[in-house]
């Protein structure tokens, strides 16, 4: 019987002492709801922080890789000259199949010029199969054959015992 009267005395003298602290337990809960809110805010702000950053560094990477890639593509072979000769012979290369005999070509069998993606002109073409040891090879520009044409005259006129042109052309 003691302590529920002692509870009860306890209820009572709370009850009588809320109303005096009623106004700091109000602004009591409204500075908890503010740092409540400040805090979701914050948070969502920095998840927004975080997406940010990961989509800026996206984007650098993209910027990155893609200005690479453009600065390749766009490397100046104008000037590149090929002027030393290779024979694989030399090295003792030997054919795949003995019972042909010692082989006597070695065609590259697909190249492309400046007459269409190629980044070489049909003279610089013809140089780089000669300085790599090839004796012959098929220029099949897409949809053109006018770089084949060009690479077989220069290769007639400048290198007859070094290589022969086919011309070709690659539909596509
Ligand atoms: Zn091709």
């Amino acid at each position: 019987m003691g302590t529920v009267d002692s509870l009860k005395s306890e209820t009572r003298s709370s009850s009588v002492l809320l109303p005096e602290n009623s106004n700091s337990r109000q602004s009591f809960s409204r500075k908890s709801r503010i740092l409540h809110s400040a805090k979701i805010y914050c948070l969502s702000v920095g998840k927004r922080f975080i997406l940010y950053v990961v989509v800026a560094a996206c984007f650098i990477l993209a910027f990155i890789s893609l200005n690479s890639k453009l600065s390749f593509e766009t490397y100046d072979y104008s000037k590149a000259e090929f002027n030393w000769k290779y024979d694989p012979r030399s090295k003792g290369l030997v054919p795949y199949d003995n019972k042909l005999d010692d082989y006597n070509i070695l065609l590259d069998a697909h190249s492309h010029t400046t007459s269409s993606d190629g980044r070489l002109s049909p003279k610089q073409l013809v140089d780089l199969a000669i300085s790599n040891g090839y004796n012959a090879i098929i220029v099949s520009d897409h949809n053109t054959i006018s770089g084949g044409l060009k690479a077989e005259k220069y290769a007639k006129e400048a290198h007859p015992n070094d290589i022969i042109v086919i011309p070709a052309m690659e539909y596509s």
